[in-house]
């Protein structure tokens, strides 16, 4: 899209500006269509200047010797001005997002606490003295900043995604272009005039906004770009990969997951239906740890399916500011069509609909992406519909007969993102994490991250860790495993 009257939305060397080459786009809320703001949108050329102002800032070596401890009162100050702003952080995300205005307040807590994270690590530990083994010599291992990253992010949790890669960027002394997704721009946008009111010098921070093919892809193929990290879809993460590949520049992926969610005949029943009620229908499902897959005890398969599907049909759906809503759209009509068509080819497949599977009816619906909360039962294990994601509300129910059938089954993915076991037995449930294959596993609980944990996916669902500080870095997995002592239900999902 374009237009001669292009906002000032990129943020290049410390200075809003328009697109060069004017070009806009319009963003509109997945609830209901209506127009949510209108951004610029840089092409190649806006990249470049980015990419130029950011290596520039880097070489100058300014930025990179200031004091830690500075870098780390800076994230401070951002942190204070989220806290300060969340109701207009929450609101412009929501707005972008359709999600509802409660999630994303809470995304903004979150957010807010992953730059006070930062904030307190930058300076701790600025290296380490190595025991040489000998009294003549002295070694030591000393951090410093990787350079100039280029930074790619989806429209899910488009500012904790964001927030994720600049916090610790800042910490570490580097300088970036972000270029966030073209469907959610909005919190990026104040994310950096947050970063510019906190003191961030010129140069250091870029935000470019745009397709991911006109400015993304410059991003991972640029010479001058030292780190490209990236968070999105599988076959985008291994375009960039064979893209940076051509400089030799790291890569950081943090790609899909078809998390199963492992429930044991002795879990607590009700915990356990809400729980992977709340896996995999909180937000619609767009959540890359979603709960899509629940591997299911056989003695109890059949009574758990039916109460899930009972409660699955009370689910009310609405928009961003629907009080009573308890989930909400999906992001666009191409992600609405192509979950529709995940759920046609599982059908085809032999997979059993036991709830959902089309748009909710009535007027209110009728200019939004929504879809019905859907679950597919009795789906063949290597099947379609449990190794490729829909990133919609979508569960798929397999079985298991004992411990090791469980972990054969849940393991049986290309993705390796995260998974849970619902178990009474703690001993089984501690054994089951350490067996599977998925970089984050819940016990007894779904999808709570700690920004002090590791974050990164397994197999070929990502390469490196976002968050916690592992030992070895690359050459070890770091796997969280997270025991929730007191499990209840949530009751995300009331089921009136
Ligand atoms: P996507 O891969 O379509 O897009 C992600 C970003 O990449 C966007 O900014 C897009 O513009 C850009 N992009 C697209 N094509 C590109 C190209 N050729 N070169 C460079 N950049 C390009 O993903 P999405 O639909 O925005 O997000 C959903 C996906 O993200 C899901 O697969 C989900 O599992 C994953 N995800 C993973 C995590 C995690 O922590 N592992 C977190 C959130 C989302």
């Amino acid at each position: 899209m374009s237009n001669d009257e292009s906002p000032n939305t990129l943020f290049i060397d410390g200075t809003w500006q328009p697109a060069g080459a004017g070009g806009v786009r319009e963003i509109r809320s997945p609830a209901d269509g209506t127009l949510v703001t209108t951004v610029s949108e840089g092409d190649r050329n806006d990249t470049e200047r980015a990419i130029h102002a950011a290596r520039r800032t880097f070489d100058d070596g300014t930025w990179a010797n200031t004091s830690a401890w500075d870098r780390g009162d800076l994230l401070l100050r951002v942190s204070d001005i989220l806290v300060r702003d969340q109701a207009e952080f929450a609101r412009a995300e929501s707005g972008d997002t359709g999600k509802r205005l409660v999630e994303s307040e809470q995304d903004m807590a979150d957010i807010a606490a992953c730059f006070r994270y930062f904030g307190k690590l930058a300076g701790i530990n600025g290296g380490d003295v190595v025991d040489t083994g000998s009294p003549d010599s002295f070694s030591r291992v000393r951090y410093e900043p990787v350079g100039v990253c280029g930074m790619i992010t989806p429209w899910n949790f488009p500012l904790l995604q964001v927030a994720w890669k600049v916090a610790p960027a800042i910490a570490a002394g580097d300088t970036f272009v972000l270029k966030p997704s073209e469907l959610t721009p909005s919190t990026a946008i104040l994310l950096m005039r947050a970063l510019d009111e906190a003191g961030l010098p010129a140069g250091v921070g870029n935000l470019v906004l745009g397709s991911g093919p006109e400015t993304g892809a410059l991003l991972a193929e640029h010479r001058d770009i030292d780190l490209i990290s990236f968070t999105g879809g599988l076959h985008t993460g291994r375009s960039i990969a064979a893209s940076a590949a051509a400089t030799v520049k790291k890569v950081a992926l943090e790609l899909g997951g078809k998390n199963p969610n492992v429930v044991f005949a002795d879990a607590d029943f009700d915990t356990a239906v809400d729980y992977a009620l709340m896996a995999v229908f909180l937000h619609s499902g767009q959540v890359c740890s979603a709960g899509a897959r629940l591997v299911v005890q056989d003695d109890i398969h059949d009574e758990f399916v039916d109460e899930l599907v009972r409660r699955t049909e009370k689910i009310r759906i609405g928009g961003p500011y629907d009080e009573d809503a308890e989930t909400g759209p999906l992001i666009s009509a191409a992600h609405l069509e192509k979950v529709s068509a995940h759920v046609a080819k599982a059908v085809e497949e032999g997979a059993v609909l036991r709830t959902g599977g089309r748009r909710p009816e009535g007027e209110r619906y009728a200019n939004g992406h929504y879809y019905l909360p859907t679950v597919l039962d009795e789906v063949a294990q290597g099947s379609y519909a449990v190794t490729e994601e829909s990133f919609g509300p979508v569960l798929t129910v397999e079985r298991f007969t004992d411990e090791d059938d469980a972990v054969r089954i849940a393991n049986d993915t290309h993705y390796g993102l995260a998974g849970a076991v619902f178990s009474s037995d703690v001993s089984k449930a501690q054994r089951v994490a350490h067996r599977l294959r998925h970089g984050t596993v819940w016990i007894n609980d779904f999808h709570p991250y700690l920004p002090q944990a590791e974050w990164g996916g397994y197999k070929q669902s990502g390469i490196g860790r976002e968050l916690g500080r592992a030992g070895l870095g690359e050459y070890q997995e770091a796997k969280h495993i997270h025991q929730n002592l007191r499990p209840q239900p949530p009751r995300w999902f009331d089921g009136r």
